[in-house]
């Protein structure tokens, strides 16, 4: 039995995993002042208040108590120093269990394979903080692919901020381009070797939106077909380059109808597979830390003491060594 907690960004979050089943999955987002981004000690500042009562929240969902726990996995990192504090701060009031120390991305890529099924796949993180492509080859997950500069969803929330003022921009950009006559206006299109570049995109994107304020909804349609081609370029590359047939979707990002469509297509002519993650797990959650967790403690991790508790914002996936897969 194993419970997880995340809290790396705007999330905090508490689940509870027993090696099956999923028993409970609470969360609760600090939400940054309108027009602005995440404020990383206002959002360790969220964590810090709510924290005990998610925690007690995922135990009464799951029907439990804190003794029928035996593992308490939590997110070390990458992440958000302040907010990685917060989590490593509250471990340690929490009662003495193995504690299993799991990094963030590789969760986000556990519970997905969990949830959809696929073995082995490319895998496109793609949300607010992160954009890699990522597979597993000769003991870890490897990154095949990624952002130079700024994740994706962080330059889509730039531009729709500038350009329309609502936040979170996914969906905004999503229906937008959805209204506008689909023509295409040429932004640049960055991708060198297998790493990609976003913030160029937002830069030409704004500029043009600022001459001409009627083609915002063309923009996004464009924005959306540049930045979606881009990932999908990769991801099939990183596809012929490992052998692999499956690819896996997941991060906030993976909302997008059109970025699920291009990669549905690319891997149907590839002859593979695409798996979406569902959203309530795509992103940031205590459940996935608890997969990750389970699987790292069954396969022989060693649980570390209150006093090692600490954090790694810096922490990549490609530095864990994967013992479960
Ligand atoms: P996360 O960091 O995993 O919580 O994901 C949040 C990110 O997902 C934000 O940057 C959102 O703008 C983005 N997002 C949410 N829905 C969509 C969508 N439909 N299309 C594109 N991006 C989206
Ligand atoms: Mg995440």
């Amino acid at each position: 039995m194993c419970l997880g907690i995340e809290g790396t960004a705007h999330t905090f979050g508490v689940g509870i995993f027993d090696g099956e089943k999923i028993l409970s999955n609470v969360k609760d987002a600090y939400v940054p002042k309108k027009g602005s981004g995440i404020h990383p000690a206002e959002a360790a500042e969220h964590h810090r208040n709510v924290a005990k009562r998610v925690f007690d929240e995922a135990l009464e969902k799951a029907g439990m108590t804190i003794k029928e726990v035996d593992y308490i996995a939590y997110s070390k990192g990458p992440g958000l120093p302040p907010c990685l504090k917060a989590v490593a701060d509250f471990v340690k009031i929490l009662p003495e269990k193995g504690i299993i120390e799991v990094n963030h991305p590789v969760a986000h890529i556990e519970i997905a394979k969990f949830i959809t099924g696929a073995k082995d796949p490319v895998v496109i993180y793609v949300s607010g903080g992160n954009t890699q492509i990522i597979a597993y080859a000769a003991g870890r997950y490897r990154v095949f692919g990624e952002t130079g500069d700024i994740p994706i969803g962080n330059a889509i929330d730039v531009f729709i901020r500038e350009a329309d003022g609502r936040q979170p921009g996914g969906p905004v950009l999503e229906d937008l381009a959805e209204l506008s006559e689909k023509n295409y206006i040429e932004l640049p299109y960055v991708v060198k070797g297998m790493d990609l570049s976003f913030s160029g995109i937002v830069t030409a994107a704004l500029s043009k939106y600022k001459k001409d304020k009627k083609q915002l909804n063309n923009l996004c349609f464009s924005f959306q077909e540049t930045c979606y081609a881009m990932l999908t370029e990769v991801t099939e590359r990183a596809m012929a380059h490992t052998g692999k047939t499956e690819l896996l979707l997941t991060g906030g990002v993976a909302a997008s109808k059109r970025l699920r469509e291009m990669l549905s297509i690319m891997a149907q002519e590839r002859g593979g597979r695409a798996f979406f993650c569902p959203l309530e797990y795509c992103g940031d959650n205590g459940t996935m830390i608890g997969v990750a967790g389970y699987l790292a403690a069954k396969s022989g991790q060693k649980p570390v003491k209150k006093s090692q508790v600490d954090f790694n914002s810096k922490w990549r996936v490609d530095e864990v060594e994967v013992l479960w897969v």
